[in-house]
């Protein structure tokens, strides 16, 4: 298995494209925008430094991980010659079903197709195309280079071998895989979405402000960062999502996303990626500093 196919060169895109280069893939990355491409190779030349510079590896491997990697904005051409695809495409379901009838068209007859969806069910997906032994849950975690978590997900007719094919693969690429079943929100989602889903409501609500509500979990649960913070990272468009997902899966209201997380969403206020959410973010600076939104002063 040494060509991967990556679809959508976004957050995820390019850290799964950037892990799977560096471990000595040829990866074509495929997205529809250019403008993606460009600032996905960017991103990873970034990344690359910083492993650089922490001396985690050298110049030369730099550059052969970025000869790894081809970009494209045409899918057949982009997959037509992959042992696997791992599609991170925006978190959408129509969109998904939609580029994995495409795959399986478009990749070789004996590929396998994963998607790095965060909560969509491989079932779903699987069964619109021709092959659902093959198509499998291959969720990484953001930042790629960084996280060691590969949650995989087995859907309904998910073949064993293939299943144990991923687990070995995700072992060379230095991730810690961890097998899970197909039902809504997978573990790592179906757990972290209703604590922030919680931490938005306890804002909402007016049980505490931004930094109070981040620093009692931090402090308190030693967790590396609040759930707000958390939340913004992720894309606040991305957690509405999956609550959706959680809520209309398991037709339960206690992941119905907090009203004021479906505003700022509509505002777009997305968090890190849009400049605000629960902070505002200010290009080159670290410092964490609360939306004037939230702000008590
Ligand atoms: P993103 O919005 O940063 O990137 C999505 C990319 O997909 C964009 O560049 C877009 O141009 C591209 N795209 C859209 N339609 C396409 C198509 N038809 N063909 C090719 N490319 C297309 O999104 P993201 O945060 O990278 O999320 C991608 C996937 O990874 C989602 O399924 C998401 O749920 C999942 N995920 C996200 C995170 C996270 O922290 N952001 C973590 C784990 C998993």
């Amino acid at each position: 298995m040494q060509k991967v196919s990556v679809i959508g060169a976004g957050t995820m895109g390019n850290g799964i494209a950037h892990v799977f280069a560096q471990n000595g893939f040829r990866v074509n990355l495929v997205d529809v925008s250019e403008k993606a491409l460009e600032k996905a190779l960017a991103t990873i030349a970034k990344n690359l430094d910083r492993q650089i510079a922490k001396g985690t590896i050298t110049e030369a491997e730099k550059s052969q991980t970025l000869t790894n990697i081809t970009t494209h904005t045409n899918m057949s051409d982009g997959v037509s010659e992959a042992a696997l695809v791992v599609e991170a495409a925006t978190e959408n379901t129509t969109l998904k079903l939609e580029i994995f009838k495409q795959l399986d068209t478009y990749a070789p007859a004996d590929a396998i197709l994963a998607s790095n969806t965060s909560s969509i069910s491989i079932t779903k997906i699987a069964a619109v195309t021709k092959r659902p032994g093959k198509v499998i849950g291959m969720h990484f975690m953001n930042p790629v280079p960084v996280m060691k978590l590969v949650e995989i997900i087995n859907g309904y007719a998910t073949d064993k071998v293939v299943s144990e094919q991923i687990t070995e693969l995700s072992k060379k690429l230095g991730k810690v895989p961890c097998t899970v079943n197909d039902y809504p929100g997978f573990i790592a989602n179906r757990i972290l979405m209703p604590m922030i889903n919680e931490a938005i409501y306890s804002l909402y609500e007016g049980v505490a402000g931004v930094e109070e509500i981040d620093t009692v979990m931090k402090l308190g649960m030693a967790h590396p960062m609040g759930p707000l913070q958390l939340a913004d990272f992720i894309g606040l468009d991305v957690c509405k999502s999956i609550l959706e997902v959680l809520y209309q899966g398991f037709g339960n209201p206690k992941y119905a996303p907090c009203p004021l997380l479906t505003n700022m969403v509509t505002a777009g206020y997305l968090g890190a990626k849009s400049g605000e959410g629960f902070y505002k973010y200010t290009p080159g600076s670290k410092d964490l500093v609360v939306s004037p939104m939230f702000s008590k002063k």
